[in-house]
């Protein structure tokens, strides 16, 4: 059987980044990976910029340290300047005003008086040439690529480019994932589950998973186990980046899921995994050119809810990034000390929910209760998974176990 590392890398190779495209400056491409040179068309700050609420003065006639001054006009952020400053002269000036001609240091207001007849009395050391400007440029100049491709649009990335005019910037785009559920005895959340049903968790749990991985989750309902739910539904999932079904992947006999996939032209690169809980999970691609430009990934998640959130973290959380187009699929793995002895009998790796605390002298992690892979509850304690290998063993406390760290 292909081992949890083996099946991650035949993902990735299946996995290209999605095509890039403009998009708006909008919250929808927070974190996108940009895939354009951005060059600035102008000089920022864009003229000589006051720093400080005060007055634009000539260093020279601060020689003293002190000087009275004629204040010949008031130039606040929005204004342009309309008189030269001369000498014997100043402005009042307000911070992101344009600097006057003639003027070379803004002193701070703190520093000054206000005498009758528009003059102002200032005591300061000699102000040394440029002290409280911002000069025309200095952080940004015309023609400087001031964001190259590859880079993360976090806040700042949009400040800047809103600073550059860039309403429409071309980005690796979000994927769209179609989500659905399948199984008879399934009904949604809002309903009383009848003699021989279960509410649907793996569908409200799956795409908040989508939502944090980044992407957009589309939640499509449920397929009962029938060829006429099925097929359709399966139909609609294959139009998106990414289709994850949850349940009927399964050697029971309603587990119509990897037929049903074929038949609608999913080539299966694997139907199984060394692992516990998760071991039928089914990963599959469609050929690209069937009216849609990139290839479909296709993930058939086992319907416990804990192998359905465990491949997810596994599997699916790695391949979204790549199609993001992120330097690094992840999943992220920690090295961690187990806080507690443990006795642990499996006959697969397992991915055990588990706490894992960052400390001063690195990770800890403890194992918490846990019943198995329809226990859901269980993870309620839990943020991460850790590694426990085959075998029956005490694990002591201090030894050191590789985790999944389950992304906050
Ligand atoms: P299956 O993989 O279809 O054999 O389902 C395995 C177990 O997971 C069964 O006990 C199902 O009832 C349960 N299950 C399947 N789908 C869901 C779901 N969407 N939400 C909660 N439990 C599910
Ligand atoms: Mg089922």
């Amino acid at each position: 059987m292909l081992s949890v590392e083996t099946a991650q890398a035949i993902i990735l190779q299946h996995t290209q980044p999605l095509p890039a495209e403009a998009a708006p400056l909008t919250a929808a491409i927070l974190d996108a990976v940009l895939a354009e040179e951005v060059i600035s068309d102008l000089d920022s700050p864009p003229y000589d910029k006051a720093m400080m609420d005060g007055y634009a003065v000539r260093s020279l006639d601060l020689a003293d340290g002190r000087a009275i001054l004629a204040v010949i006009e008031e130039i606040t952020a929005g204004q342009t300047p309309t008189r030269p400053v001369a000498a014997g002269q100043a402005s009042r000036i307000m911070t992101g005003a344009p600097m006057p001609e003639g003027a070379d240091a803004v002193i701070q207001v703190e520093r000054t008086r206000m005498l009758e007849g528009d003059r102002v009395e200032i005591e300061h050391r000699p102000p040394r040439p440029g002290l409280n400007i911002l000069p025309r440029g200095v952080e940004i100049r015309r023609g400087d690529v001031v964001l190259k491709p590859g880079a993360r649009l976090r806040p700042q990335e949009f400040g800047v480019l809103a600073t550059l005019g860039r309403t429409t910037v071309r980005v690796v785009p979000t994927p769209t994932v179609n989500i659905l559920s399948t199984g008879d005895e399934l009904v949604e959340p809002g309903q009383n589950p009848g003699a021989g049903q279960i509410r649907n968790s793996n569908g409200p749990m799956l795409t908040a998973q989508v939502s944090r991985a980044g992407s957009v989750p589309r939640y499509l309902g449920i397929a009962r186990d029938d060829l006429s739910s099925l097929v359709p539904l399966v139909t609609e999932g294959l139009k998106g980046d990414v289709l994850i079904l949850s349940g009927g992947v399964s050697a029971g006999k309603l587990d119509l899921v990897p037929g049903v996939l074929k038949n609608a032209g999913v080539v299966s690169h694997f139907h199984k995994v060394e692992m516990k809980p998760g071991k039928p999970v089914f990963f599959g691609v469609t050929a690209a050119g069937q009216g849609k430009a990139q290839s479909t990934l296709v993930f058939g998640l086992p319907g416990n809810p804990v192998s359905a959130l465990a491949c997810f973290e596994l599997f699916i959380r790695p391949a979204l990034r790549r199609l993001r187009s992120f330097p690094d699929p992840g999943p992220r793995m920690v090295l961690a000390q187990l806080a507690e002895d443990f006795l642990y009998r499996t006959d697969r790796p397992t991915y055990h929910p588990a706490w894992l605390e960052a400390t001063g002298e690195g990770f800890w992690v403890r194992v918490v209760p846990w019943l198995g892979s329809p226990d859901l509850r269980g993870l309620l304690q839990a943020n991460a998974l850790i590694v426990l290998p085959p075998g029956d063993f005490l694990h002591k406390a201090g030894q050191i176990f590789s985790v999944l760290e389950m992304e906050g």
